[in-house]
């Protein structure tokens, strides 16, 4: 049995997850995923926040699971809108719309608005099957377009305008992407206190397996 601690992504995405064990790969940490694991049951993100969303779906996972999970949630904010899309922001055009159809209606909704400022935020939460978690936040402004421009990204990314680089998300590669964007800073974020992180997990998670004792080589 392997001495090290697991940490379950509470996603699908296989992007998402190979994104997330790129990052971490220098650490001790086995990183699975909900595929790896079969069948589980959907959380529902009905929360007020990405705080409380990106929570509820780590500590649901290492609850069912009885492992450290790490879960995350992000969307757009838009200042003339009173801060919407916000945490309705994969569901703004209705469950079954297209990324076109999200950001025609929020272009629609921005029509005559010369306030154009809108941020992406995205939060990250590590929980233990316990309840305590760790959170990690990245936010990325920028400005909401007139209309759809470039075609890499998803969701919203046609349509803001980042204006350090002079280009939307979508005309950005994904490397220059995640250098500045809201997923990019969370991630960074974790990362740098990953160590902590790690000791943390084996704190609230007596059980987890030890590392073996260093053998002594001398005499
Ligand atoms: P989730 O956090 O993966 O559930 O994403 C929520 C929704 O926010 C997505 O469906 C997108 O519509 C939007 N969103 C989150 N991050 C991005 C991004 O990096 N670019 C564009 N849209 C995003």
């Amino acid at each position: 049995m392997s001495n090290l601690p697991t940490l379950i992504i509470a996603t699908r995405n296989p992007g998402k997850t190979a994104e997330i064990r790129d990052l971490l790969a220098e650490f001790p940490v086995h990183i699975k995923n909900l595929a790896d694991l079969g069948p589980t049951p959907p959380v529902e993100e009905n929360g007020d926040s990405f705080d409380e969303n990106a929570y509820k779906k780590a500590r649901f996972v290492a609850r069912i699971l009885g492992l450290p999970a790490l879960a995350d949630d992000s969307g757009l904010v838009v200042e003339a809108l009173g801060g919407a899309p916000g945490v309705f922001s994969a569901r703004y055009a209705g469950e079954n719309a297209t990324d076109a159809q999200r950001c025609a209606k929020l272009l629609q909704e921005m029509q005559g608005q010369s306030n154009r400022r809108a941020a992406f935020e995205c939060v990250i939460s590590i929980a233990v099957p316990s309840g305590p978690a760790l959170t990690y936040e990245g936010r990325c402004e920028g400005l909401l377009t007139e209309i759809p421009k470039g075609c890499n990204g998803f969701g919203y990314d046609p349509i803001f305008y980042y204006p350090p680089l002079q280009k939307t998300f979508a005309e950005l590669t994904r490397m220059e992407k995640s250098r500045v964007s809201h997923r990019g800073r969370a991630l960074r974020e974790l990362r740098d206190e990953f160590d902590k992180v790690l000791i943390w997990i084996r704190q609230h998670m007596p059980d987890l397996p030890r590392p073996a004792p260093l053998r002594w080589q001398g005499e």
